[in-house]
């Protein structure tokens, strides 16, 4: 499937951001790697006098963060509407009190590992689905909404389905999608007999969409879906059937991924950085405006495989708007 479609030009601007405050990798040695509180308020105050996304704050341990009450309060007093992800064994009553006064939907619990089927009990009780049970509850007391985040680093539509399950079954509001699959990940699996591709399985999600209620956000963070007709134009389907929902990979247009070093990549993966914060003097509406990939990225509508093989298996010139064209349509020949 082939999105061909020309953008209408105009000021894009992010509307959803996700910010890594913290890095998962063993900083001894990398003296400044991770951005000081000074400087995050400074990409903050940049951020908020260009746009008012939503800032979805998350990283290993983020709670290990004495600043993080701090930064979430900064952005809030700038308008910016800010979430904070937390692992489950993370969020203690203290915390929940501490950042009541940013709204009942300031928390998202991260489930990655917590739900695994389980033939007799639904989900398996293993310590970690039993703290995400505590959390839950934690939650509840304290009159927090629940919303669940979870990392999608494989096309794996049945573990997605327990999380929903998992998360229809709280009475949650939302179960955020962050689309994370490494380079290994084919974007085009074929085998005996059968064939799919990660955009098959990002439209397979939307399908998803209405199993649940209509008070229930769900959808991966950074796509949207678009409605199909049959008599839309420059669309070519691997199927016989063609989907009701097509989606748009956001990348550059409304979304953006910051790293905990201040490097703003294109995607959760980091599969491509577009820029460093720290030397762009903190100015995150120069950085979105000038750098040469998300400028490219907002030339057309692509799907997410559209969008990585862009990057993946062809040496593009990124600033000949000509040749990416012409490498892209070659791979859908
Ligand atoms: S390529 Fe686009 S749609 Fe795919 S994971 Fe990255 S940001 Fe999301």
């Amino acid at each position: 499937m082939y999105i061909g479609v020309e953008e209408t030009h105009y000021e894009y601007r992010p509307r959803l951001i996700i910010w890594q405050l913290t890095s998962a990798g063993d900083l001894s040695g990398m003296q400044n790697a991770v951005l000081s509180q000074h400087e995050c308020l400074l990409i903050l105050d940049s951020i908020a006098r260009f746009a008012k996304p939503i800032v979805v704050f998350t990283g290993p341990d983020i709670t290990s963060r004495t600043d993080l009450h701090k930064i979430v309060s900064y952005g809030n007093t700038l308008g910016l509407k800010t979430i904070v992800e937390v692992k489950p064994d993370q969020l203690t009553a203290n915390l929940a009190e501490q950042f009541h006064q940013f709204g009942s939907r300031v928390f998202r619990l991260t489930i990655d590992g917590c739900i695994d089927e389980d033939g007799e009990m639904r989900f398996k009780q293993t310590p970690s689905y039993l703290k995400l049970e505590g959390a839950v509850k934690l939650l509840r007391e304290k009159k927090f909404e629940i919303h669940f985040s979870v990392k999608i680093d494989q096309p794996n539509l049945r573990k997605l389905g327990y999380y929903l399950d998992y998360a229809f079954r709280c009475n949650a509001q939302g179960l955020y999608c962050h689309l994370s699959f490494d380079k290994s990940i084919p974007e085009v699996a074929v085998g005996d007999g059968f064939s799919h591709s990660l955009d098959e399985f990002i439209g397979s999600i939307s399908d998803m969409k209405y199993l649940v209620p209509n008070d229930m956000y769900f959808s991966p963070q950074c796509v949207k879906y678009i409605p199909y007709s049959v008599g839309d134009n420059g669309f070519d389907f691997s199927h016989s059937e063609h989907p009701r929902w097509i989606h748009c990979c956001l990348a550059g247009k409304s979304f953006a991924y910051i790293a905990e070093d201040g490097k703003v990549y294109m995607c959760s993966t980091r599969c491509k950085e577009c820029g460093d914060l720290r030397e762009n003097n903190y100015d995150f509406k120069r950085l979105w405006s000038s750098a040469s990939i998300l400028n490219l990225l907002r030339s057309y509508q692509r799907t997410c495989v559209q969008t990585r093989l862009l990057f993946k298996e062809h040496n593009i010139l990124f600033n000949n708007h000509d040749v990416m064209i012409n490498n892209l349509m070659e791979i859908k020949q």
